[in-house]
């Protein structure tokens, strides 16, 4: 009889994970167990619909965790491009590193995934919500809401990031692999700051930081939160309240802020009207408020050290901010299971042979750009391997 290895979740990472291992394993059954009624419902909303898959700068120093060298060694960015093109998926990359499916369109992307599914005879028992695992005469039983046996299982259940009712915790409690508790990561930073009211909609490329970390990049402001991707990117080093940092004009210094300040301060302008050509009206009236001026007063009425006081909102513009606590915003966790209680070099459980895990439930996370998504297939294409082999395929 053929041995029977089951995945637990059908996204990026359970995905790559069958596809792969239905091409190495000559003597399994590969079955996907998803709890929705499709499979890859998240990857077509990654990359706003276009699924940006992966960068030409992911390389392991990239995700700080011991977990992610082995998998990012052996299934890199040009190994991930081949393996996709031998499934007829095709890239581009922008100017930035970021690659792309051909068509711009993670749909036509989870199409091609799924023709390459279905001619490669992988088994997909959707709306099959797994809570818990078990151990019975050498063979582990999967059960939910139905059930399955099976020699041996790659987890691929993800994090809460941008799910309703997340329950793979419970898996993972069944098997006793302890995880940290999941926390939102790339989302926005939550803010009570009362003239955010007053800067809603407003977007200004900045230098942002916080808590020792810094970005680079185009802030966005909401009522009730500042977002936009170096945001997201600082997101997960907010533990507690905290202030972020904001400099308008990184490449110039506060003295030279104010003395191009001083040169307009020269025309019949208000103090609002001060700062245009530097930074958005919006903005300025604000941070003049902050340095504690009237927008209204003549800005020929301002002292140099007034002057410099603007300019200083201009360098180190301050907003508190609060740690990201809505998980439907996020577009990945930080924790999960973590480097102690994995294998790195198989990514099998240490605790429970023939368990093995892959993607975002394992704890690694990474900045935007698509390292997210070669994360979740590295790793997937890498537990892939080592099932087989746990299976008793020779692989090299
Ligand atoms: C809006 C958005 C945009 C994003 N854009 C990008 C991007 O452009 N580039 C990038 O690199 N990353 C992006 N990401 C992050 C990326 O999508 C994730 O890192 C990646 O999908 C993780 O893959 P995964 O397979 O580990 O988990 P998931 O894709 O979350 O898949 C896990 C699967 O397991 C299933 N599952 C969970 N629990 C159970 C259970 N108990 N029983 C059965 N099945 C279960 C889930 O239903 C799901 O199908 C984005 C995320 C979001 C939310």
């Amino acid at each position: 009889m053929k041995k029977r290895l089951v995945i637990i979740g059908g996204g990026a990472s359970g995905i790559t994970a069958a596809l792969y291992a239905a091409k190495i394993c000559k003597s399994a059954d590969i079955t996907i167990l998803e709890k929705n009624d499709r499979i890859g419902k998240k990857l077509l909303r990654t990359g706003n619909g276009r699924c940006n898959i992966t960068n030409d700068n992911a390389c392991a120093e990239r995700y700080l965790s011991p977990l992610a060298k082995a998998s990012l060694e052996k299934f890199d960015v040009t190994k991930t491009k081949e393996l996709l093109a031998s499934l007829g998926i095709v890239l581009k990359a922008d100017n930035t590193g970021r690659n792309y499916p051909y068509s711009e369109s993670a749909a036509t992307l989870l199409n091609a995934l799924l023709a390459n599914i279905k001619a490669a005879g992988i088994n997909i028992i959707s709306d099959f919500d797994v809570s818990n695992i078990s151990k019975k005469e050498n063979r582990f039983i999967i059960q939910g809401n139905k059930s399955i046996s099976a020699d041996c299982i790659i987890i691929a259940a993800g994090s809460p990031a941008s799910v309703k009712n997340y329950n793979a915790d419970k898996i993972l409690e069944s098997i006793g692999a302890e995880y940290k508790k999941f926390r939102p990561a790339l989302c926005p930073l939550p803010s009570e700051e009362s003239f955010l009211r007053s800067l809603k909609g407003v977007r200004a490329k900045a230098r942002v930081s916080l808590n020792g970390h810094c970005e680079d990049g185009e802030v966005q402001f909401n009522e009730k939160n500042i977002s936009g991707i170096c945001i997201f990117n600082l997101a997960k080093y907010v533990g507690s309240p905290t202030e972020v940092n904001i400099d308008f004009m990184p490449e110039y210094s506060e003295e030279e802020i104010a003395a191009l300040l001083k040169v307009k301060q020269q025309n019949s302008l208000e103090a609002g009207e001060l700062c245009d050509g530097l930074i958005l009206r919006k903005l300025a009236l604000v941070l003049i408020k902050k340095a504690g001026f009237k927008p209204s007063q003549r800005a020929g009425e301002l002292s140099d050290k007034a002057l410099k006081s603007i300019a200083k909102q201009i360098k180190a513009f301050k907003l508190k901010v609060k740690p990201p606590a809505d998980f439907s915003s996020a577009q990945v966790c930080s924790g999960g299971v973590s480097a102690e209680q994995i294998d790195a070099a198989s990514l099998e459980l240490k605790t429970n042979k023939g368990i093995f895990l892959c993607g975002e439930i394992l704890d690694v996370d990474a900045p935007c750009g698509g390292y997210n998504l070669q994360w979740a297939i590295s790793s997937g294409l890498y537990a892939a391997k080592n099932a087989a082999k746990y299976l008793g395929e020779q692989i090299d």
